[in-house]
């Protein structure tokens, strides 16, 4: 992505994260999402949120547990003719109330659920990963095409104060010209029976799951498109957990610039860091991309100070992101985080898979 379309989504980024103090058009009724999976994120994160929208709110629940997703249902004064189950999931389509389908299922589920959505009229918003191959992400972006609906990828961190903040001072040169990146993210998986450790639901290993957020912040903190990545796996294939996705993953990426973005994700310990290291600084965020309790410090000229957003950054990086969807519905806009933003991440996590596989560095930018 070129840094005048950087500097573009920054500043849309921030309207969004302020955007409590815009007025509400009388005709802008928040939007309907029907959320799809009441799991831990669906039910447990984005559900609450609602309460903090002002452009969102819930209107549906699609699960494959009927008790739970009525009392869902129930719990949020939502009629029972928005209750669905993967089996009813199309007939959405004859539900006014509903505006757009936000996906919160296993990543090898993103696919069949963006497109149905699409094809049911609605928009979508789908998680992270966008899906589980390149290939799926390009059949989501053209299913939402060909029915004339958004699709926005889950990226929370772009609504996300601390690292809007440090997009901000990273572009303003408060650490100078940015010559390293180091990101990394992880935590301890624990059960071996969970999906993100089954390939054909998961799509891969750490790198899938907590990955890319290492990956994303080394391409939004720079602004810059990588043009070659180099990687390796360290995985102990005898422990249960690990039998058919990855533990361990590092990756360099090389940027235009000249900057360098050493990566890394695992599943063996718990760890969320961003560091730019620029000639003239650093800003380091840690913990970098949690759901509350961000850091962030700026090292220049021999000290360090804590850096705070500035006042009134307003609403969760959940609200954000559920209202700039809703907003984008409105005025037509494309979401900051579109569908082509999933696959461009889907492109260079096939890269450092095939790295790590090739034993050799894999080139993004056409040349050989
Ligand atoms: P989860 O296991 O807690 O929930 C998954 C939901 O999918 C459950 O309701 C489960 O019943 C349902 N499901 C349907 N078919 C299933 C199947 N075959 N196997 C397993 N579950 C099935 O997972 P989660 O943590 O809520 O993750 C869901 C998605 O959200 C994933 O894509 C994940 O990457 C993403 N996520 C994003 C964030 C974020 O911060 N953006 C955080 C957590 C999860």
């Amino acid at each position: 992505m070129d840094l005048g379309r950087r500097d573009l989504l920054l500043s849309a980024a921030a309207v969004v994260a302020g955007s409590s103090t815009v007025a509400r058009a009388a005709t802008d009724r928040p939007l309907g999402y029907a959320i799809v999976g009441l799991g831990t994120y669906g039910l447990g994160v984005i559900i609450p949120q609602f309460a903090n929208c002002t452009h969102s709110r819930l209107a549906a629940v699609v699960s494959g547990d009927a008790a739970k997703a009525k009392r869902v249902a129930a719990e949020h004064g939502l009629p029972d003719r928005s209750v669905y189950s993967y089996a009813t999931f199309d007939s959405i389509r004859d539900n006014p109330d509903v505006d757009i389908v936000y996906v919160c299922l296993p990543n090898s589920m993103h696919v069949e659920y963006t497109v149905r959505a699409a094809r049911a009229g609605k928009h979508v918003m789908c998680e992270k990963p966008m899906a589980v191959s390149v290939a799926e992400c390009e059949t989501m972006i053209a299913a939402c095409k060909a029915a004339g609906r958004k699709l926005m990828i889950g990226y929370r961190c772009h609504f996300e104060p601390f690292n809007l903040e440090a997009m901000r001072l990273a572009r303003t040169g408060a650490a100078g010209k940015i010559r390293y990146v180091r990101s990394e993210h992880g935590f301890v998986q624990r059960d071996p029976s969970v999906w993100r450790l089954k390939r054909a639901l998961a799509g891969g290993g750490s790198l899938m799951d907590m990955g890319i957020y290492s990956l994303q912040a080394a391409r939004y903190m720079t602004g810059e498109e990588p043009v070659a990545v180099t990687a390796r796996e360290s995985t102990d294939r005898r422990d249960p957990r690990f039998t058919e996705v990855e533990d361990i993953i590092e990756w360099t990426l090389e940027f235009p610039s000249g900057a360098i973005a050493g990566c890394q994700s695992m599943y063996s310990a718990n760890q969320n860091h961003v560091l730019l290291m620029g000639d003239q600084g650093r800003i380091e965020l840690e913990p970098a991309t949690r759901y509350d309790g961000n850091h962030m410090w700026l090292g220049k000229d021999g000290r360090e100070r804590e850096i705070m957003p500035p006042p009134g950054s307003g609403k969760t990086q959940f609200a954000g992101q559920l209202d700039h969807l809703a907003q984008c519905v409105r005025s037509g806009a494309e979401p900051i985080v579109s569908g082509e933003e999933g696959l461009r991440d889907m492109r260079i996590i096939a890269a450092i898979y095939r790295s790590a596989r090739e034993g050799r560095t894999i080139r993004l930018d056409g040349r050989a």
